[in-house]
């Protein structure tokens, strides 16, 4: 053996043994690869979240996994499974950032990119970093595919076009694996769709399309695809085999279920990421999402910003579907307020302010304004609750921080932000009603985003002529907002007619020994009510359970009552199981006040203003309180008698006048003679007392 065939019989060992010693993960693989198949979750191990993980110890705060892999010269793709993500929980590979979980509760498959020379030979660490906050999600199921994500979603397609009534119309498709995640998807580029970004806007499993039309590349698998367009419609369903190398036509047929004849769809309360910088929505495929969602006047009220919608709905060419309002939400440390409409080049109101009267006169002063409306009324923004129990009196319906409310509207479904107690803001709006204020309840979104928070789930229909969704009044539905001609809705609409006459908005006069009150809940096949309640004043005095239904009318009930004894305001709520498929998946509560997960549906009518003591006009429980106690006084042997024919809430407001006048109530004197009434007004000055306690 010469020196040369000595050094080749090396090389070729060395050789040997460094592919011999690395060979089960130097052969780069030419398919994907489950790193690990589990699921994990993560959490803080004795503070669940939700109820569902009490009980369940975490495999930790964090995950961390090895995997063998070998270096790589081009990007692949790290596909998991997650669901209930609140906050921000990084993935790192190696140490480097390969971005973020996605901040969604609903269990979606994430794609992420993994560049270049990220891997090593040899063993490489996969971890899922936690975020300060109380978060339990579950995460796993983690492929690596040694391909571009473009690539990976390349080879197999659905091309999808949905109608209603024979013609493509703008909607939303969800997506799901067989496992129920919202898949993994691109819109992929077709003859048929010219200019893609001004088509659709998409996100995990979710695809917003202006006209029906998108092609989608996936994985290979078996997937359910939904087609919707908000409450109205219906939902097209169809289970489909996507298969390599194939393009998969899907047709699906959508129909209008829910009839709203001079009724309009609104947002009040609409964000983009453009203008208000978080959230994910671009200002196109924010008009895609309004479109897509059947909304027919669209509030803009990105944060201490006047955003103009209508170019960007020529643009995407949805302008003939919905009317868009400039407003804004002026977002301050005092509370968030939506003004609107406002003329295009005003002044934008100093964020600054946080003296409510002031803030209330430059909102009004704002060219154009007709409605102001308090949102998310009891989140905390800031460290302040604007209903919250040091700034409001929740029995009373009274402002603690000095003079009377003069806002417009009230948001008591806030559908990107939901409250755990779905009543909890329905009282408030009653105790406002109570203390002599004429506010709107309303349904909004809040939605920054394409699909984590739909838009238009929460929604206010307003009496409005409705023939030409491109070119509404907006006046005329300011005015009847203004006036109470609303209904909230979040898969639910109610209607309360009293002696066939009066609807939400009017005064209910002229009225026998008996009133007729009628409520009608409708809504499409995909939800149902179990529940409705009519409330005076505040006080639930019928309630009726409904069978569930898939037809569009849930329920119609009569109710004839004997007329009250005094004014008072009807509201009508249905309520009824929470939607859960992915297509309309009620939210989780925003800030929760407790760990039970309860979703509702719910719609609830306006108030007719019942004028039960024929003076042809509406008194409020304060106002009854006011006049009782200047004509009877402050004593209980004189005032209480006075009470036995008022209901709760003018107790309330009594025992409220008599201890602002220096009265203490809560004496032996009271407790007797309240023996001698109804139990409503003894129930009434003990919601008082407990409401002084509360603060
Ligand atoms: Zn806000
Ligand atoms: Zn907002």
């Amino acid at each position: 053996m010469n020196r040369h065939s000595l050094a080749t019989l090396l090389l070729l060992l060395l050789s040997c043994f460094v592919s011999h010693a690395a060979a089960p993960s130097t052969a780069a693989p030419e398919r994907p690869v489950a790193i690990d198949a589990r699921e994990f979750h993560l959490g803080t191990p004795g503070f669940p979240e939700w109820t569902e993980f009490a009980g369940k110890t975490p495999h930790g705060r964090r995950l961390d996994l090895t995997f063998p892999a070998t270096a790589n010269a081009t990007a692949h793709t790290l596909f998991l499974r997650q669901r209930d993500v609140k906050f921000t929980w990084n993935v790192l590979l190696n140490g480097k950032k390969l971005g973020a979980l996605v901040p969604m509760e609903t269990a979606l498959i994430h794609a992420l990119v993994v560049p270049p020379n990220t891997l090593t030979n040899g063993q490489n660490a996969l971890a899922i970093v936690p975020p300060t906050a109380t978060d339990d999600i579950v995460v796993g199921n983690f492929i690596l595919d040694p391909r571009p994500l473009a690539v990976c979603l390349a080879d197999a397609a659905v091309e999808v076009q949905v109608t209603e009534a024979g013609r493509r119309v703008p909607c939303r498709l969800t997506i799901t694996d067989a496992s129920g995640a919202l898949a993994a998807l691109t819109p992929l580029p077709s003859p048929a769709i010219p200019n893609l970004a001004l088509s659709v806007a998409a996100r995990p499993g979710v695809v917003y399309t202006r006209d029906g039309r998108v092609k989608l590349g996936l994985l290979p698998g078996d997937y359910t695809i939904y087609a919707s367009r908000g409450f109205e419609y219906s939902v097209a369903t169809q289970r489909v085999a996507v298969v390599s190398g194939r393009v998969t036509p899907v047709n699906l047929a959508i129909e209008r279920q829910v009839p709203t004849p001079g009724l309009i769809a609104c947002d009040t309360h609409i964000h983009t990421l453009t203008y208000s910088k978080h959230g994910d929505a671009s200002l196109d495929e924010r008009m895609i999402t309004i479109a897509g969602e059947g909304i027919e006047l669209a509030v803009a009220t990105d944060h201490n910003h006047h955003a103009d919608y209508s170019e960007a709905a020529v643009r995407t060419r949805l302008q003939n579907h919905f009317t868009s309002v400039i407003g804004n939400e002026v977002t301050t440390k005092a509370g968030h307020f939506n003004a609107f409409p406002i003329q295009l080049g005003s002044p934008v109101v100093d964020h600054r302010t946080e003296d409510w009267p002031t803030l209330m006169a430059a909102m009004r002063r704002t060219p154009g304004v007709q409605v102001i409306t308090l949102n998310h009324p009891r989140d905390l923004h800031s460290n302040f609750i604007p209903l919250g129990p040091t700034n409001f009196n929740a029995v009373l319906g009274a402002n603690l921080r000095g003079p009377e409310f003069t806002f417009d509207a009230l948001e008591v479904i806030t559908s990107g932000a939901m409250q755990s107690d779905i009543m909890l803001l329905y009282h408030d709006w009653f105790a406002l009603l109570n203390h002599g204020q004429r506010i709107t309840a309303i349904g909004s979104s809040d939605t920054h985003d394409v699909s984590r928070f739909i838009l238009g789930q929460g929604r206010t229909y307003v009496a409005c002529p409705d023939a030409d969704p491109g070119a509404l009044d907006v006046a005329a539905a300011c005015r009847s907002l203004r006036e109470g001609r609303a209904l909230v809705s979040l898969g639910l609409l109610t209607q309360l007619r009293v002696n066939d006459r009066f609807s939400s908005g009017d005064l209910a006069t002229n009225l026998a020994e008996e009133i007729r009150v009628e409520v009608t809940v409708l809504g499409p096949s995909w939800t149902s009510a179990d529940r409705v309640e009519l409330f005076a004043n505040g006080s639930k005095i019928r309630e009726q359970t409904v069978p569930l239904t898939t037809a569009v009318e849930k329920a119609k009930l009569v109710w004839n009552l004997p007329r009250p004894a005094h004014d008072v305001h009807l509201v009508a709520i249905a309520t009824g199981p929470g939607v859960r498929a992915p297509f309309w998946e009620i939210p989780r509560p925003y800030q929760p006040s407790s760990p039970m997960f309860n979703p509702r549906v719910v719609g609830s009518s306006g108030v007719v203003w019942v004028d039960a003591d024929g003076d042809g006009k509406f008194t409020a429980a304060r106002a009854y309180a006011q006049a009782l106690v200047a004509r009877f006084g402050t004593t209980a042997q004189r005032l209480v008698p006075e009470l036995a024919d008022y209901d709760r809430a003018v107790a309330a407001q009594a025992a409220s006048l008599c201890h602002a006048a220096g009265v203490e109530v809560r004496t032996p004197v009271f407790g007797v003679a309240l023996r001698f009434v109804p139990a409503a007004v003894g129930e009434g000055f003990g919601a008082f007392l407990e409401s002084l306690q509360r603060r």
